[in-house]
C-alpha cells in the first residue's frame, strides 16, 4: 500500500549504529517506499558498518556527523546538500547520556552528565533541523521525525536524565513545528516502547521494561524496531500531511495506561 508513496523523495536518516538501530529500521520502511537515502554517522569507528548496510538500501551517501560539534553538522549538511541537491525527510535518531547517571540517584546527575545528555540527545535535534531548513524549504516543505520515551511525562526508575533530555526534546518538537509549519515543513516524535539495541542495553531494568508491556499494556506484547519504521514511514508521509507537533506513541498502547 505504501510502495512508491515516497519515490522521488531524499530522506537523511541519522543514528544507525547497526542492523538492530531504530535508525535502520526507519531507513528500511523509507526504502521500501521510495525514497533516496542518505546516512550520518557519528565516527570512523561506525563507517564501514554504516556504508555496508547503506549499501544494501542502493545509497553511498554516507556522511560523519558528531552532533556534539556545530562544524561537524556544518560541514555534514553542505556535503549532503552538495550530493543530494536537497532534502524532504529527516529521520533524528541519536540519543546519549553518560553512563553513570543510569546508575545512580536522579539527585546525584552531574552537571556535565545533564549538559551532555540535554546536548545529544535534546539539542541535536535543533541543530540539525536548523541545517535542514534550508534544503527543505525550496522543495515546498518536508518532514522531520525523532525519536522519544515516555520517561519524559512519569518517572521511569534509572531512567534518570535521559528523561529530562527526552522532555526537552518533545518540547523541541513542538516550537520546531510552530516556526517551520509556514514552510510546510512538519515535524514530530515517535514515544517507542522499549526495543533491544545498543542503546537500550545501557539502560538497567531493560527486561523488566519489556516484562511490564507483556503484563500490562492494552496489546499485551513488546513493539519490534519495524514497528517505528513504519510509524516513521507514515509521518514523513503524505498521509500524514496535515500531522504536526505531535507525538506519536509505538509502545502497545501502554501509555493509555493507569497502571
Ligand atoms: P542505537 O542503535 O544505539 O542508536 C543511537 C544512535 O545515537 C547511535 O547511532 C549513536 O552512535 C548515536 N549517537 C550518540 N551520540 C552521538 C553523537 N554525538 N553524534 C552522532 N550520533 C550519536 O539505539 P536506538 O535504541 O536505536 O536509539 C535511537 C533513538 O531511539 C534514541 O533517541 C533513543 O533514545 C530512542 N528510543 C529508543 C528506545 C529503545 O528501547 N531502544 C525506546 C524509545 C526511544 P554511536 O553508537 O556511535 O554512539
Amino acid at each position: 500500500m505504501t510502495e512508491g508513496i515516497l519515490d522521488g523523495k531524499l530522506a537523511l536518516v541519522a543514528g544507525v549504529a547497526n542492523k538492530r538501530s531504530i535508525a535502520w529500521a526507519i531507513a528500511q520502511a523509507l526504502h521500501g517506499a521510495g525514497a533516496r537515502l542518505a546516512f550520518t554517522y557519528q565516527g570512523d569507528r561506525l563507517e564501514d558498518s554504516v556504508r555496508k548496510l547503506a549499501e544494501t538500501v542502493g545509497s553511498d551517501v554516507v556522511v560523519p556527523c558528531d552532533v556534539s560539534s556545530d562544524e561537524s553538522i556544518e560541514a555534514a549538511f553542505d556535503q549532503l546538500g552538495q550530493r543530494l541537491g536537497g532534502l524532504d525527510i529527516l529521520a533524528h535518531s541519536i540519543a546519549f547520556a553518560p553512563a553513570e547517571s543510569f546508575e545512580g540517584r536522579f539527585i546525584d546527575t552531574s552537571r556535565h552528565a545533564f549538559v551532555t545528555a540535554l546536548d545529544i540527545s535534546a539539542y541535536s535535534m535543533v541543530a540539525m533541523a536548523r541545517s535542514a531548513e534550508p534544503l527543505m524549504a525550496p522543495r515546498g516543505g518536508g518532514a522531520m521525525v525523532t525519536l522519544t520515551y515516555m520517561a519524559s511525562e512519569r518517572a521511569f526508575p534509572k531512567y534518570n536524565v535521559m528523561a529530562v533530555a527526552k522532555a526537552g526534546l518533545e518540547c523541541s518538537v513542538r516550537y520546531l513545528a510552530y516556526e517551520l509549519g509556514p514552510a510546510q515543513i512538519r515535524v514530530n516524535a515517535i514515544s517507542a516502547g522499549p526495543v533491544r539495541t545498543l542503546a537500550a542495553k545501557g539502560i538497567p531494568g531493560f527486561d523488566q521494561m519489556e516484562a511490564v508491556i507483556e503484563a500490562r499494556s492494552p496489546l499485551q506484547r513488546n513493539i519490534e524496531a519495524g514497528d517505528v519504521g513504519n510509524a516513521a514511514l507514515y509521518l514523513c508521509s503524505p498521509l500524514a500531511s496535515m500531522v504536526t507537533g505531535t507525538t506519536l506513541y509505538v509502545d502497545s498502547g501502554y501509555h493509555a495506561m493507569g497502571m
